[in-house]
């Protein structure tokens, strides 16, 4: 049927089979591999290239992480073909993370917006007083 559409749950399978591990002394590093610190416990990890943009679980504390997608990444630079799909999906993987990032700063500019606007009501209401 419509097995060739691309949803969250797809996305999810992406993830499984990918192995998270931890960046230890004697750790295997490849070059296709993504080294990030866990933003709950600080744990180095490290995830295959797949699992970029993927939340997987900090194999820590068991949190759940998103996977940074490395800037500059190319899967043409890898030597793989991973096809048009998976490249969409790179690419939409990466807009929703920018997307997350313009939330977050709106978020704060609002709160700074907020403060202001508290301000300038104390003070329209004391110059009324
Ligand atoms: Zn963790």
């Amino acid at each position: 049927m419509a097995e060739d559409i691309l949803d969250e749950e797809s996305a999810q399978d992406a993830a499984e089979g990918v192995e998270i591990r931890e960046n230890t002394d004697d750790a295997e590093i490849r070059d296709t591999d993504i080294v990030f610190d866990c933003p709950h416990c600080g744990k180095n990890l490290v995830i295959d290239y797949r699992g970029a943009g993927l939340q997987i679980n900090c194999s820590e504390c068991g949190e759940r992480v998103l996977v940074p997608i490395p800037d500059g990444m190319e899967l043409a630079d890898l030597d793989l073909d991973p096809g048009e799909i998976l490249k969409q999906l790179f690419a939409t993987r990466r807009n929703y993370q920018k997307a997350e990032l313009q939330i977050e700063s709106l978020k704060a500019r609002l709160v700074q917006l907020q403060e202001t606007l508290g301000v300038m009501q104390e003070v329209v209401a004391e110059g009324l007083s």
